[in-house]
Order: structure tokens, then C-alpha cells, then sequence
């Protein structure tokens, strides 16, 4: 497989990817290992975490290139990616032996009933491009903590990184076996579907996803799916700092070049401050540096595939010919690489794409509304539940609103934004399942219950 650096257009690596002898060679390895290794205590493999979160720290210039040379994110955010894995991981470290501690829930004089956590087995943990090093981790880290091995696809357009990272856990300790990569595209995804796996972790699109999802319910095994969403953002009536708020939205809107599954995806405006936040959003918007992904300094690199670049051409061309104007970039660069001009547009309707379907990139439709009413259905007029959020003055108002939000997650004058403290799930087609919080600690594990009485 020849991984293509976006851009510049060049080959960087032709790489081996996996077949079906290869693929069933790894999981009967990643078995044998996997017995051991849930036999052995918690604070032994967070030691071994440990390690790797160190590793990351001292490698990061490294691991971020390779990163950016594959995928085109800019440096800078590379390594933003990489600490906030690693501070994810700190969360890890600190929280998962006590969530995955028996609980003892009855205690009585002869008789005690005791939860015990136990490890699913062998998982398949078939990832997205997009933030390799963060979406990884929210899965591998409690997932080999819990005692289970991992069978990691990567995209094919993180490959690189993929295989690094199972080099890292090598280094860091783990036993062969425990982390591999499985190397490929979408049919070598296909083949670890085939597998009497005992659970499936998928980040992705919706249409991947939902195929993933039917194949896999006849095996009986969780599944669980992070999906995409087409997030909505309000700027109330009530903001008097629309400087400020521009900035937000401006990052919301365009880090890692749009392409994360909690990127703003769409901007309703309250009328009153409608043209006056538009005047400001576009002088920030101009302002964002394009180039280079490799200059520490830029913030708009390439995309990371090349089809995409059509099809946000096709987004934008749909809104313009339905009434939406176009007020900043609007096409795809002149020069070599993937790169699409920042797009602001206005006067747009949810009669266009641009307004409905993920777009994945650095385009946004802003829509403006009389009232909080029409804010809310127009926020919830969408297949997606990720999230939504709102930007005002007035808490009670945010909270009012993000209240009849059908989503997972919430924000109040923020967004684009995961916690490890917190849930990540998605609703309707954003997926099913949580990662990260306890309870995605917990995803990794089957509860066994004791009923233990000690006099007859
Ligand atoms: P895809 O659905 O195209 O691919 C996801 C993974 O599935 C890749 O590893 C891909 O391999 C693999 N795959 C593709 N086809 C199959 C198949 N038939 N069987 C098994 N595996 C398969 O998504 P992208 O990688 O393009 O990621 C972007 C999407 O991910 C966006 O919709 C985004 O919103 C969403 N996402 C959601 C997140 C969340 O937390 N909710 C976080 C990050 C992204 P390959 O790439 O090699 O084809």
C-alpha cells in the first residue's frame, strides 16, 4: 500500500498490508497472550502505560511529523494531539483501579455479594484518521488496562502511526501479542469482522459504522460505535463579546481543518447580532494561516484525502446555486496538496447539503433566525446527536436550550471539546456506546456476580 504525504502529492512508504493468513496469525497470537496477561494485577500493566505515556512525551517531535507528513495536520496541532492523549492517559492512570476494583455491594455476617470486572478477551479496535493518537487511546488504553489484547486497524491513511504505535507498546513493556496493527484498508477491516472476536470498537462514519454494526450483532459481543454528527452552534441574542465569540466559533469551525467529529458543522445567529458577528467571524476567518502543514505556525494544512476535496466543492456549489453566498474561500487551493480554502457562507437554508450533511472539513453554513424557538428546531433538524452548542451571556438561557438537545454531549460558550472526566457518546446516527469516563473504563469489561454464602 503506498502511503501518499496530502501535501505534497508524494509517495513517502509502500507498506505490507495484512491478508486473511496474516490477520488469523495475529488474533491466535493475541489469544494465547491474552490469558496471561488478565491473570495479571492492575498496578502491573499501569506501569506498562506508564511507560508508553512517557515514550509519547519523549518522542513527541517524532511521532508528530510522522503524523502530519501522513495525514497533513499542522505541527503544532500534532503535538497538541499527542499531549492530549497522553493527559487522557493521566486520567486513565489515576481512575481505573478503582473503577475496575471488586465491588463488594452486600456484606452481611455469612453472606456477601461481590461484583468482579472481568477482561472481554481479544478486541478489535478498527479506528479513524483523524486524531489517531486521541480516538486510539480513548479505546487501547483502558482496553489493555482491563486485560484485554487489542487487534488495532488504523485508517489507511494513518498507517504510519499505527504501526508506530505498536512499536511504542513493545518498548513500553507490553508482551508481543497484546497491541498489533493490523495493517490495510477497508477490507482488511472486513476480515477482523470475520473473527470470533469478543468485542468491537469502531470509530468512524455513519455508513461504515452501520454496516460494521449489523455484521457484528449476530456474534452477540459489544459493539460500539463513534460516529459522526453535524453539530450545531447558537449565538444568542444575549452576547456582548462577539470579538471573543468569533474567535471561538472560528476555532470550533476550522482545527484540524474541520475535520473532527465534534467540529462545528453549522452557525445559527440570533438576528439582533447577526451582521454584527458575521463582520467579525470573516476578519477572523481571513486571518487563520494556510500552508505548509510542517510550519509550526500554520493552522490550515491540506486535507487528508484527496476525494474530499470534491466533495466539498460539491457542498459549496449546492449552497450557492440554492441561494447561500459565499463570503470567504468558496474552492479548492491552485497548488499541489489537498488544500480547500476556508468557506464561510451565509443566507443558507436547510434545504442544502452544506446545512445536513457532514462535511468534514473547512467549510460552514451560518443561518440566521428570529428567535430561540426557531434556533432549537432548526438545531434539532438533524440524523445526527453529537453535539450542540450555545454561545450567550445568560446561563439560564444556554441551559434552557441545551436541555432539548438530543445529543451527548452539551456546551456552554464552548465546544469542540472532549474530557476525559466526562462521557463521549454519540446518539441516533452519532453511534452507541460511551468511551472515556467510568463508564468507558467499564465498556471493557463483563461483570461477573458472586453470591457468596459461607454457612449452610
Ligand atoms: P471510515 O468510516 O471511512 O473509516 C473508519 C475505519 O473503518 C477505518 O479504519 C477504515 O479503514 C475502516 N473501514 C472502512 N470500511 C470498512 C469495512 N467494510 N469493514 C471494517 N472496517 C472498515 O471513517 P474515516 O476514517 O473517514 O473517519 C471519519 C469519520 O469518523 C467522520 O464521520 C467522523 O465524524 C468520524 N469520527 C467520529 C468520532 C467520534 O468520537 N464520534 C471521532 C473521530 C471521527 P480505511 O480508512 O483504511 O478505509
Amino acid at each position: 500500500m503506498k502511503v501518499v504525504n496530502p501535501a505534497t502529492e508524494r509517495v513517502i512508504k509502500n507498506i505490507n498490508i495484512d491478508d486473511h493468513h496474516s490477520v488469523e496469525e495475529k488474533y491466535r497470537l493475541a489469544v494465547k497472550a491474552q490469558q496471561s496477561f488478565a491473570r495479571s494485577d492492575i498496578p502491573a500493566r499501569l506501569e506498562i502505560v506508564k511507560n508508553f505515556s512517557a515514550l509519547l512525551l519523549k518522542q513527541e517531535t517524532k511521532l508528530a511529523s510522522l503524523l502530519t507528513s501522513e495525514m497533513g495536520k499542522p505541527m503544532a496541532q500534532a503535538r497538541n494531539e499527542i499531549r492530549g492523549a497522553r493527559s487522557r492517559i493521566t486520567y486513565f492512570l489515576e481512575k481505573s483501579k478503582q473503577v475496575l476494583s471488586d465491588d463488594v455491594v452486600l456484606e452481611h455476617e455469612d453472606f456477601r455479594e461481590v461484583i468482579i470486572h472481568e477482561p472481554l478477551g481479544v478486541i478489535a479496535n478498527i479506528s479513524a484518521w483523524n486524531y489517531p493518537y486521541l480516538i486510539g487511546v480513548n479505546v487501547f488504553i483502558p482496553a489493555l488496562i482491563a486485560g484485554n489484547a487489542v487487534l488495532y486497524k488504523p485508517s489507511e491513511y494513518t498507517v504510519l502511526t499505527g504501526l508506530e504505535l505498536q512499536k511504542l507498546w513493545l518498548q513500553s513493556g507490553l508482551e508481543q501479542g497484546l497491541f498489533q496493527t493490523v495493517s490495510g484498508g477497508g477490507g482488511v477491516g472486513e476480515m477482523l469482522l470475520e473473527l470470533p472476536l469478543d468485542g468491537y470498537f469502531f470509530t468512524g462514519s455513519h455508513v461504515t459504522g452501520k454496516s460494521i454494526y449489523q455484521k457484528i450483532a449476530k456474534k452477540m459481543v459489544p459493539c460500539q460505535m463513534e460516529l459522526g454528527g453535524k453539530d450545531p452552534l447558537y449565538i444568542t441574542s444575549k452576547n456582548h463579546k462577539l470579538a471573543q465569540v468569533a474567535k471561538a466559533v472560528v476555532d470550533g469551525v476550522f482545527y484540524n481543518n474541520g475535520q473532527s467529529c465534534c467540529a462545528v458543522e453549522r452557525v445559527y445567529v440570533h438576528k439582533d447580532v447577526y451582521h454584527d458577528f458575521i463582520n467579525v467571524f470573516v476578519k477572523e476567518v481571513k486571518q487563520m494561516k494556510m500552508g505548509d502543514p510542517m510550519n509550526e505556525e500554520v493552522f490550515i494544512g491540506p486535507l487528508a484525502r484527496k476525494e474530499q476535496v470534491a466533495y466539498l466543492q460539491e457542498q459549496v456549489d449546492d449552497a450557492v446555486a440554492n441561494g447561500g453566498k459565499v463570503l470567504s474561500g468558496g474552492k479548492a487551493e491552485t497548488r499541489q496538496g489537498y488544500y480547500f480554502q476556508p468557506t464561510v457562507i451565509i443566507n443558507t437554508t436547510h434545504e442544502m447539503k452544506i446545512m445536513i450533511e457532514e462535511s468534514f472539513g473547512p467549510v460552514i453554513g451560518i443561518q440566521m433566525v428570529d428567535d430561540d424557538q426557531e434556533a432549537i428546531s432548526l438545531m434539532k433538524d438533524t440524523a445526527y446527536g453529537l453535539a450542540a452548542a450555545v454561545f450567550s451571556d445568560d446561563q439560564q438561557q444556554a441551559l434552557n436550550i441545551m436541555d432539548k438537545m438530543d445529543t451527548g454531549t452539551v456546551y456552554w460558550n464552548c465546544s469542540d471539546r472532549v474530557s476525559p472526566r466526562l462521557p463521549w457518546s454519540g446518539r441516533k446516527q452519532s453511534g452507541i456506546g460511551v468511551t472515556l469516563s467510568e463508564a468507558g473504563i467499564r465498556a471493557f469489561t463483563k461483570p461477573k456476580a458472586y453470591h457468596l454464602r459461607s454457612k449452610i
